[in-house]
């Protein structure tokens, strides 16, 4: 045999037709696609670089102002997930060495502090159980301590079913020249969050969740603290890929007269994410995302979830991270939020409660 022939086939697997059930998507995440955005994200691709596709940009750059209510220039998607938010802000606004004060009540701060921790930051961290609330006393009382550059909150914590308040930190870390940093992926479109008006220096979200589109974008705003910061660097950041340097350029906001490749920005995904803040923009919703339930006495929560889904076909899910075992999360974001689901939940939870097993002790 000739060392260009292949002598792997052809998997069976991939040869029979794709499958992917229909769900009800009552989880946290990601929800359940009305067919209008399905239908855009459907459309035949264009060029990444085509100036059609830099006019659709700049629409989903002003979509994104307006669903943060911010003014900011600096305010791109990015190709990826909301992990790839994350993970854009901390490194493009941290240096390795540098303090980073990171809130953790769930899983998400948990998850920030991880990931400054792997740049080299110096992370300090401020721990509560999930769901446990930071006054705004402490979080000054932590920045005075330790200095940070930035500080890390989680806006809707969808581990532990918190919506944290954020009025007046934006102030603080103003006051001790430290950049607010909000993750809002489980909550923006569902509960109100203001980021100019609020002082957050540097807010994302994710495309899943509330705004509907399907996953693999994630906006993200900088204001000009933060750029001030991330533009004054002595290193580079550690990603290429998540170089605001190139990604401000590709979204159009250094100022550059053309736009130069950088990479290939996910067009479909860009056509869903646009027609998801039309929607938004349109309706100007703003409703509660994932409710999370304490787990009944005496139940088993797996049973309850496996129940649920072999039933009622429905997803729910238990916790994540320390909220496991403490709570059943469900999701009732954009599409899905209707009274007829909520009905149809609160159906399938009275009907799997009385079906499963209810331990004596
Ligand atoms: N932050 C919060 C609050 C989330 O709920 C999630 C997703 N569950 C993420 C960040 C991470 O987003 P992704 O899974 O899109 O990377």
């Amino acid at each position: 045999r000739s060392i260009s022939s292949a002598t792997i086939p052809p998997p069976a697997c991939i040869l029979r037709p794709l499958e992917a059930p229909l769900r009800y998507l009552f989880g946290p995440g990601p929800s359940n696609v009305p067919p209008r955005i399905l239908a855009a994200q459907g459309r035949p691709i264009i060029g990444h670089m085509h100036p059609e596709m830099f006019e659709i940009m700049n629409d989903i750059k002003r979509g994104i102002q307006y669903i943060f209510q911010t003014d900011n220039n600096m305010t791109i998607a990015m190709s990826g997930s909301g992990h790839a938010a994350m993970e854009c802000a901390v490194f493009n606004t941290v240096e390795p060495g540098e303090s980073v004060l990171v809130a953790i009540n769930g899983i998400w701060g948990e998850r920030v502090a991880e990931i400054a921790e792997r740049m080299g930051a110096n992370v300090h961290r401020m721990v509560k159980t999930p769901g446990g609330y930071f006054s705004n006393k402490e979080i000054e009382q932590a920045v005075e301590k330790h200095k940070p550059v930035l500080f890390f909150l989680t806006h809707g914590e969808s581990s532990a079913g918190l919506c944290h308040p954020v009025d007046g930190i934006g102030d603080i870390c103003r006051k001790h020249n430290c950049l607010f940093l909000v993750d809002t992926v489980a909550s923006l479109g569902a509960a109100p969050i203001f980021m100019d008006k609020q002082n957050i220096d540097i807010l994302y979200t994710g495309s899943q969740k509330a705004l509907n589109a399907p996953p693999g974008t994630a906006p993200i705003s900088f204001n000009d603290r933060a750029c001030h910061k991330m533009f004054n660097r002595k290193t580079k950041p550690v990603s290429y890929l998540f170089d605001m340097t190139h990604l401000s350029n590709y979204w159009g906001c250094d100022g550059q007269p053309a736009r130069v490749y950088h990479h290939t920005g996910p067009v479909s995904g860009f056509f869903a994410l646009r027609e998801s803040l039309a929607v938004i923009a349109e309706k100007d919703l703003r409703l509660p995302s994932v409710t999370t339930i304490a787990i009944p006495d005496g139940y088993n929560w797996k049973e309850l979830l496996a129940y649920i889904m072999k039933h009622h076909q429905m997803e729910m899910t238990g916790g994540l991270g320390p909220s496991i075992g403490m709570v059943m999360r469900i999701g009732l974001m954009g599409y899905n939020c209707e009274k007829v689901n909520a009905d149809m939940a609160l159906h399938a939870l009275a009907d799997a409660l009385k079906n499963c097993k209810k331990s004596k002790a």
